[in-house]
């Protein structure tokens, strides 16, 4: 309603001075014509005539009305150079901050919704460089005053900084015409006054911050490397630190391209992923599903048993499927391909030598021209009083440890409520565990919508997990029993517990390899570009030690930046590519996304439209009895644009790739229904929620003729 009001009356205004014609007293006929009155004025009364200039001024600039040319040539006129351009350059940067803001109130909340990420990359730009920008749009006065302040009024940049640089970037320019108007009377028009050679200056002068910055840059990138001694020559094109998805991909694509790359891992070739993280837990899932379906086999006409198993026979089974996958990832492979794998701990020296202690005892350096770090990450164990005592399992614990388990543990807590804790504990529970999760946060899986969480929660409740949530986690006690206590609104719970599994998230690995020694900034991942270069350009990071997502395939993704940009950033350099990212949580039913959530997109405040086919409709869903879970669809209104897609359903990872691809490729839904899907398969749940989507944007009106005309045929 104030939006409304204020825009009325800035309408109302504009109107009215064309109305009454007012423009034709900013002409510079009019000008001229006033100005010996106008002088007569300005000895009786300075100061009233100064100020009333000066509101004046602000008044037509604020509501961006024609004429601030001319004015800024009567300031020169009437008061000569000096004065005129204090009064001006003030004046015109107040009312260029006044017509900012009012953009910016009544217009830049409607057009961030509107455009929603497609403004990411302009919003981010004038974030970082806004005020370099700004200078040069003031500098050069070709560019129309009135524009410049409607348009940057609808992005972030500061308005103290805005006011600033405008006044700053404007001073030439206002210079120049009031030095001008000081001659009013030889002035014949207003194109006279910027000469092609003086707007040539300004260009010029508005290109000075840019190419000052890329000096500055320049000079920066040579001041960081000033303390060390490049060496004559190189070794390698590239080391890479880390064998893990980040890295083995870092190092396939260097030897692709037949550059002399090494790769040295510390522990064990496959990294987390192999080891300890995706490639167990699946192998677990998968185990655990089974026994849940032998538990309920009466809901596929069979006799319902409790599944005899052994436990060892479980965990066995995990090491035997990552024996299985590791050839994919071994020193064998990777040799094959052309890449020395190095077996040892590699710390990076100075910016172009790496020192690896390797696993036989010797000591090996390697100069080289760039290098990859790819550490990946380490599970984070909470500061909790009394849980060393206790003692705990991480992820990446657990494997060996359970493995000498002849039964599942009885009394099992997972502390952590995210993809990793929901997945382990609903897999324990299914193997008989009794147990019980515990997360700080109001829900699981905060990253997903309230439906999506709750509909994990209610099946690991119906699994038999004790889900605490809210409750957060103070400390542990030993005693005849190991005991968790949490506690939720002062009130505590003890929970007695067999063993307790760590899973409140992983911590990149940032420490003991050089990164303190280089300088090399960390936050909670190693700070690096857009291009993943670190402070120091011909190191760079990838995968879980970079950030921001802890995903293999965005390990993978980014591998290709890094090495490319590692091998060729001195001829090209590509900056990584974050728009369509996929990911799953394996519970049972799955949960798969890409792109926008509701939540996303309501803390973002974008326009979205949602469309949703509930699976339990689906054929071959009831024939499978896997009807819970659902596709929903996040559109942009009244278009067949899509910003992300959740769906939760057996299999939804394996099915979410039709949207990742649909996404990637500038595909609506559309394309989606009109696609052919096999029956009975449930992939035809993509194509029915295109359906839904077409439906509900039917034209109807059309529609209602081509009743009419069949109507009219029957006749
Ligand atoms: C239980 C669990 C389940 C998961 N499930 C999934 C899933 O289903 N899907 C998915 O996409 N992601 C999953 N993840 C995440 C996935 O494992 C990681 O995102 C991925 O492993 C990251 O790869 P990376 O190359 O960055 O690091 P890593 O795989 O951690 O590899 C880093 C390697 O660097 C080595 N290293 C470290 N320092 C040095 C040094 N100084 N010298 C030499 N070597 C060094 C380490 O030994 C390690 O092998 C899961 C993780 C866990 C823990």
């Amino acid at each position: 309603m104030k939006k409304i009001l204020i825009a009325t009356g800035f309408v109302a205004l504009i109107v009215g001075f064309f109305l009454l014609d007012l423009d034709q007293l900013l002409t510079l006929q009019a000008v001229k014509e006033g100005q010996s009155g106008f002088a007569g004025l300005r000895a009786s009364m300075p100061l009233l005539v100064a100020g009333a200039f000066f509101a004046l001024y602000v008044v037509v600039t604020a509501l961006s009305l024609p004429g601030a040319a001319i004015m800024t040539l009567a300031g020169g006129a009437l008061f000569g150079l000096a004065t005129g351009t204090v009064l001006i350059s003030f004046a015109s940067s107040i009312g260029a901050t006044l017509a900012f803001l009012t953009s910016r109130f009544l217009l830049r909340d409607s057009v961030q919704r509107r455009f929603g990420d497609r403004l990411k990359p302009i919003n981010e730009g004038m974030q970082r460089d806004g005020a370099f920008y700004l200078f040069t749009l003031r500098l050069v006065p070709v560019f129309p005053f009135f524009l410049v302040n409607l348009l940057v009024g609808l992005t972030p940049i500061r308005t103290r900084t805005y006011y600033w640089v405008s006044q700053l970037g404007m001073l030439p320019g206002t210079l120049v015409y009031v030095n001008a108007g000081t001659q009013l009377a030889r002035l014949d028009s207003l194109g006279g006054i910027l000469s092609p050679g003086l707007l040539g200056s300004f260009v010029l002068l508005g290109l000075f911050p840019w190419i000052a910055r890329f000096i500055g840059r320049v000079l920066q990138r040579r001041r960081v490397y000033a303390r060390w001694q490049r060496p004559a020559t190189y070794d390698r094109n590239l080391v890479v630190i880390g064998a893990g998805a980040a890295g083995l991909v870092s190092a396939y694509i260097a030897a692709t391209v037949k550059a002399k790359v090494t790769l040295v891992e510390a522990h064990r070739m496959g990294g987390d992923c192999l080891n300890y993280g995706c490639v167990p837990s699946k192998a677990l899932i998968r185990s655990a599903k089974l026994a849940h379906q032998i538990r309920h086999a009466y809901r596929y006409g069979l006799k319902a048993v409790v599944p005899a198993f052994s436990f060892g026979s479980v965990m066995a089974r995990i090491q035997d499927v990552i024996r299985a996958i590791a050839p994919h990832d071994s020193v064998e492979r990777y040799t094959r391909l052309g890449v020395d794998v190095v077996q040892g701990h590699a710390r990076i020296v100075d910016p172009w030598t790496v020192e690896i202690a390797r696993d036989d005892g010797g000591t090996q350096r390697l100069t080289t021209r760039s290098i990859v770090i790819a550490t990946g990450a380490a599970p984070f164990v909470p500061p909790l009083p009394g849980l060393t005592d206790t003692g705990y399992v991480t992820s990446d614990t657990l494997w060996e440890k359970f493995a000498n388990l002849d039964e599942v543990p009885k009394r099992l807590v997972v502390l952590g409520g995210g993809p990793i804790g929901c997945e382990l504990a609903q897999s324990f529970a299914r193997l008989g565990a009794s147990v019980t999760q515990v997360e700080m946060a109001p829900r699981l899986l905060g990253h997903e919508d309230d439906e999506v969480a709750a509909l994990v929660r209610a099946r690991l409740e119906a699994d038999g997990v004790r889900v605490l949530t809210a409750h957060k986690a103070v400390r542990c006690e030993s005693g005849v029993e190991k005991v968790l206590v949490v506690e939720q609104g002062g009130v505590e719970t003890r929970i007695e517990f067999d063993e307790l599994l760590c899973a409140v998230g992983r911590v990149p690995r940032l420490q003991g390899f050089g990164l303190e020694e280089l300088g090399i900034p960390t936050a909670r991942t190693v700070v690096t570009n857009e291009y993943l270069e670190t402070l120091y350009p011909n190191i760079l990071a990838a995968g879980d030690v970079a950030g921001p997502y802890q995903f293999t395939h965005v390990a993978s993704h980014q591998a290709w930046y890094a090495s490319v940009n590692a091998l060729f950033g001195h001829l090209r350099r590509f900056k990584v590519d974050y728009s369509v990212i996929p990911w799953t949580t394996f519970t049972d039913p799955e949960v798969a996304r890409v792109g926008l959530s509701e939540l996303e997109a309501r803390e973002r405040r974008i326009a979205y439209e949602v469309t949703r086919y509930g699976i339990d409709d689906l054929d071959r869903a009831i024939v499978d009895n896997a009807v819970d879970g659902f596709v929903k669809v996040l559109t942009v209104p009244g278009k067949d644009k899509i910003l992300g897609v959740t769906i939760v359903g057996e299999h939804a990872g394996d099915l979410l790739a039709e949207f990742v691809l649909a996404m990637k490729q500038g595909l609506g839904l559309n394309r989606i229904l009109g696609t052919i899907h096999t029956y009975p398969t449930l992939s035809e749940a993509n194509k029915y929620a295109a359906g839904e989507w077409r439906r509900a944007h039917a034209p109807r009106r059309l529609l209602q003729w081509v009743g009419r005309y069949h109507a009219w045929r029957l006749k």
